[in-house]
């Protein structure tokens, strides 16, 4: 059970945008899962598990609900329209749920890094809560744009984490973005 927040165990990945942008589609792909009506134990281990944590996760069919309501909150987060509000109700969650930021290395097992729940130990629920939105917040600041959204294809609406340059992303992925496009193209043709 060994849970790293903003900050990962190797040397390139010390950098705050990075490891806030890991977090941030961490969180993503948590709620995405989370919010699926048959989401069961298994299916969030193996989301946790390809983000990083280790082996024994200590996850237990109890945690799910709790898990579920954050990833509920958090989806309100990622369908934000505006930087404000989605500021707004990152401090709201943030007011509500965080704790003191502290420093943790896990007893020696990850690099020193920053969490807002309660300790180390802490219920998933609070640790997904605070991680995504510790993240979600960094991001944004260092961004001065909303930290994700949510697919605008309307047959998705899965949440994504936006941290990269350009333009904001509208779709989670370039099978979305193909999918609209070619629909869209079909709807403007003449009959
Ligand atoms: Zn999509």
């Amino acid at each position: 059970m060994r849970r790293y927040t903003v900050g990962m165990s190797y040397a390139n990945e010390f950098l705050p945008g990075r490891s806030a942008r890991a977090a941030a589609e961490r969180a993503a792909d948590l709620v995405e899962v989370l919010l699926r009506e048959s989401a069961d134990t298994a299916d969030i281990a193996r989301v946790l598990l390809a983000h990083g944590e280790n082996e024994p996760l200590g996850l237990t069919a109890a945690d799910v609900p709790e898990m579920r309501e954050v990833a509920g909150a958090l989806y309100d987060v990622f369908a934000a329209a505006t930087t404000g509000a989605a500021a707004d109700r990152l401090n709201e969650l943030l007011a509500r749920h965080a704790h003191p930021p502290r420093l943790t290395t896990h007893g020696g097992e990850h690099a020193w890094h920053l969490h807002v729940d309660s300790r180390d130990d802490a219920p998933w629920g609070e640790w997904l809560l605070t991680s995504s939105c510790l993240a979600l917040a960094v991001l944004l600041a260092d961004r001065q744009r909303p930290p994700g959204g949510v697919c605008a294809s309307p047959a998705c609406r899965r949440p994504f984490a936006d941290a990269g340059g350009g333009s904001p992303r509208r779709y989670c992925s370039t099978r979305c973005a193909t999918r609209e496009r070619v629909a869209a193209h079909r709807r403007a043709r003449p009959r």
